[in-house]
């Protein structure tokens, strides 16, 4: 390992290198360390999710500089349609209808594949000679050092940083290491995951379909594609993801319907268990975590990585400030005011997406009543509508520089 760095980014995922180009961008060096072989991570068909990005993260994609590599490939998400229905049957006529003229900002978001946006960071971080990337490397321990914190590999090997950025996903190993607990339950739910040709065009339009075991999300995609994310009791999808591709195909078609035409898969089918995971702290004596170290949350609004994005460019912005006040970047003040920030934001949405999903997965009739009244008002109620819509393009609340 090199000696010492601005900043230590523990994992190497989307969060931890989208936070290196943001280092690099604010005039911070970094070195980013992960336990897993570098070639695996960026291998081509290592994760086959695709996201929906907001638009506030999209106008930080651009100041990083990736939106260049990724603008002809992504799909504007114009509309969101919600219905809900039963497994087997029609969906209802659409509940709800976000349309992106009330937005007035042009899309919603865009749809970016993970197969474009990875090779897009690892393009643009072997160019910054700033930012170093230690792979097959795991800390063991970590000691304050004055203005450093020394951070211990197993190896034996160390590395001095003056704020340690926790990005190291889900219930953090390192997080915990220092003393931060975690809070969270298993959904006993899991995400299937593929891409998928159909006959007519999708015109930009995003589908959310509730049922029972969990919502049908259909996504589009470049072309005549879409992205679904298919949630089922872990039960089920354990036992679809055991299928081959035509009767994996016979079981979806009854949830996703017959408006697209006919569907095909295209590549790889993928599942994501999934949990919910939410540190107790978002900073510790010069560490901060960000992205799925600091919230993991129920993928049912595509807000995962929206939220991770929105961490990087708030700790990106505290830091800045005390760097250009000529204050210590990793004191525990400066890192006060990015828990300040996040914390409440990111942990109230992780839970109302959690009552999101005990509300519509659920066939109990009290539970139905609620969310068709729910449902109604919001329809009915433009300017709730609009602040919904808003909130969905993270463009409310306090916005960090990288998203503005
Ligand atoms: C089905 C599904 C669909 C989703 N769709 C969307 C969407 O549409 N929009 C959206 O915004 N979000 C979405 N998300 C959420 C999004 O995928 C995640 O929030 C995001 O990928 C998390 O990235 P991360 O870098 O924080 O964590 P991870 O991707 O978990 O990366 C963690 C990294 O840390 C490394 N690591 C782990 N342990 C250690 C260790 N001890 N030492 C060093 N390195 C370590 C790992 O190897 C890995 O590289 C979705 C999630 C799911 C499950």
């Amino acid at each position: 390992m090199q000696s010492t760095t601005d900043i230590a980014i523990i994992g190497g995922g989307l969060a931890g290198r989208m936070m290196a180009l943001a280092a690099a961008r604010a005039g911070l060096s970094a070195t980013i360390i992960d336990k897993a072989p570098k070639g695996d991570l960026e291998a081509d068909a290592f994760d086959g999710r695709s996201y929906a990005m907001a638009h506030s993260s999209v106008r930080m994609l651009r100041k990083l500089g990736l939106w260049d590599h990724l603008e002809q490939v992504s799909q504007p998400i114009l509309d969101i349609k919600i219905s809900d229905g039963p497994v087997h049957g029609t969906p209802s006529a659409p509940l709800l209808h976000f349309d992106h003229h009330d937005l007035y900002e042009g899309p919603m978001g865009h749809m970016v594949e993970d197969r474009h946006l990875r090779p897009a960071l690892v393009e643009m971080l072997d160019e910054v000679k700033t930012i170093h990337y230690l792979d097959k490397t795991e800390i063991v321990d970590a000691e304050q050092e004055g203005r450093y914190l020394k951070l211990i590999a197993r190896d034996g090997s160390d590395l001095r940083a003056k704020i340690a950025v926790c990005a190291d996903g889900r219930t953090s190993a390192f997080a915990k290491s220092v003393g931060i607990g975690y809070e969270g339950w298993d959904y006993a739910q899991t995400s299937l995951v593929c891409a998928l040709e159909h006959e007519h065009p999708h015109n930009g339009i995003a589908y959310q379909h509730f049922m029972p075991p969990g919502p049908l999300a259909i996504l589009p995609l470049k072309g005549n594609r879409c992205s679904i994310v298919w949630t089922e009791t872990k039960e089920n999808a354990d036992t679809i993801m055991s299928l081959d591709e035509r009767a994996y195909l016979d079981v979806l078609r009854p949830r996703f319907g017959t408006f697209l035409g006919k569907i095909k898969l295209v590549g790889q089918r993928y599942s994501y268990p999934l949990n919910l995971s939410l540190a107790r702290k978002f900073v510790a004596a010069r560490t901060a975590l960000i992205g799925d170290a600091a919230h993991g949350m129920h993928p049912i609004a595509g807000q995962g990585l929206n939220s991770g994005l929105r961490d990087i460019a708030a700790l990106i912005d505290v830091i800045t400030e005390a760097k250009q006040r000529g204050e210590d970047i990793g004191a525990d003040a400066t890192l006060a005011r990015y828990q300040e920030w996040r914390r409440f934001d990111a942990t109230a949405l992780s839970l109302a997406l959690d009552s999101f999903n005990h509300l519509f997965s659920s066939n109990n009739p009290i539970l139905r009543a609620i969310r068709t009244t729910g449902i109604h008002v919001i329809e009915n109620t433009p300017s709730l509508k609009t602040a919904m819509m808003r909130q969905a393009a993270g463009l409310s609340g306090e916005l960090p520089e990288l998203m503005r």
